[in-house]
């Protein structure tokens, strides 16, 4: 019978795109993807094309690149790098090993993360966006929430403030203008009798500056209008003093809101990002009183959200390299603490390229205009295809016409190959 059902298979379709795809083995990619390719290329009427098409299938695969932009958290790449590799064992997930009784995955890493930023509890959903959603649904569904008219802006990637809003079901009391807004403003909101106000949002504007006449209260301020201070700060950077780095807080962090100091200055919830500033995966991690991040965990839409042990365990060694105060275990800080003059000590590796000084960025839709000190190599011309289509691809930038890598982000392992890369596009 099998063979049969086989036979069918194969006098259904033309032999040549068989062997058209058999042609293809050699790319590593399964049969049905190269008879995909072998059929495109048969009804484009150019069988010579399936090579290439085999080819671009096999680029739309996760694959490691080398980021030679010099843009720490590229969102392009990942965002923030971390190492990562598990065997396929099981985990206490939810499990108590003490008790044998069902656990509590929220317990882990958000747990640790609390301690690190100084909040009452925390924890972990998919996304600052999940994470913002969240906390509206389970503060503030069917009542109002009040935010600026100045913060309600779009992050990178479709975040739209109003839109995530309005996903919560929570009603959105704007308040202020553009450029300013004074804690009247919210007073007056949150005493108005036809409002229900059930939580003031703060939502750092991480991405733009809004420079010249503007006004803008600040976390604590806002702490004391009696609805719960929700604050947005994005970028998830966990105390603005870097205890991790023995080189204490950089200059580029500027006015970065921090977690604990954002918590202490009186916000109930702080919601952030786990792969920019705080150097791990993609993750969404709201922090700060008990009860209300009880409310978050006990809101049906938290099972929706929720991470898997994947991400919950890279979260935790994040969380854990933190309480160590080890911040180069930590790849976005490793890379982020780095001086130029460390930068330059590797430049043996690129004999023969221009050394040039290069200004690296935060990246991620953090610090916007923040630019980090840097050094780069150079060849001239534009190569940045070229480099990107290598085995391994290199993503450099082109600058003034000549194409730059900067060393910042480049692992030191890579920088041979970067080189080597270099002096072949350059001839
Ligand atoms: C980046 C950012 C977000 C969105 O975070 P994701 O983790 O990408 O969902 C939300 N709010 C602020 C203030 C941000 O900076």
């Amino acid at each position: 019978m099998r063979s049969l059902v086989v036979d069918v298979s194969l006098q259904d379709r033309p032999p040549s795109v068989d062997r058209l795809a058999r042609s293809l083995a050699a790319t590593g990619l399964p049969h049905p993807l190269l008879v995909d390719a072998a059929r495109a290329a048969i009804a484009a009427g150019d069988p010579d094309s399936a090579p290439a098409r085999a080819r671009t299938l096999h680029r739309r695969l996760l694959t490691p690149v080398i980021n030679a932009t010099g843009v720490l958290l590229h969102t392009n790449l990942g965002r923030a790098p971390q190492a990562w590799s598990q065997s396929a064992r099981y985990s206490n997930l939810e499990l108590d090993l003490d008790t044998g009784e069902r656990g509590d995955r929220q317990t882990g890493a958000p747990d640790l993360l609390a301690r690190a930023c100084g909040a009452e509890a925390a924890m972990a959903v998919n996304n600052c966006a999940a994470a913002v959603m969240l906390v509206l649904a389970a503060l503030a569904e069917g009542r109002d929430a009040v935010v600026s008219r100045g913060e309600l802006v779009e992050i990178g990637g479709g975040f739209r403030v109003p839109d995530v809003m309005a996903w919560s079901g929570a009603r959105l009391v704007e308040v202020g203008t553009t450029n300013r807004t004074r804690r009247d403003d919210y007073v007056a909101a949150v005493s108005d009798p036809v409002n229900d106000v059930a939580a003031v949002v703060q939502v750092h504007r991480s991405n733009f500056r809004v420079v010249g006449f503007t006004e803008a209260p600040r976390t604590a301020e806002l702490a004391s209008l009696g609805p719960p201070l929700v604050a947005d700060i994005g970028s998830g950077l966990l105390d603005s003093r870097c205890g991790w780095l023995e080189s204490g807080p950089p200059p580029w962090l500027d006015s970065e809101p921090a977690a604990r100091q954002t918590l202490e200055a009186g916000a109930a919830l702080v919601t952030f990002s786990g792969d920019k500033l705080l150097g791990g995966p993609q993750a969404g991690i709201i922090a700060g009183r008990a009860e209300l991040v009880d409310a978050c965990r006990r809101h049906p839409l938290a099972r929706a959200l929720r991470p898997g042990s994947l991400v919950l365990a890279a979260l935790q060694d994040t969380a854990l390299a933190y309480l160590r105060g080890d911040g180069r275990a930590i790849e976005f800080w490793r890379m982020a603490a780095l001086t130029p003059a460390e930068l330059r000590g590797r430049l043996g590796a690129y004999e023969g390229l221009a050394e040039v000084v290069t200004a690296a960025t935060p990246g991620g839709g953090t610090l916007p205009g923040v630019e980090i000190e840097s050094v780069g190599v150079s060849v001239p011309g534009d190569h940045a295809g070229a480099l990107r289509s290598r085995p391994r691809p290199i993503i450099a930038r082109v600058i003034d016409g000549a194409t730059v890598a900067d060393l910042r982000t480049v692992h030191p392992d890579d920088d041979a190959e970067v080189a080597a890369a270099l002096r072949e596009v350059a001839g």
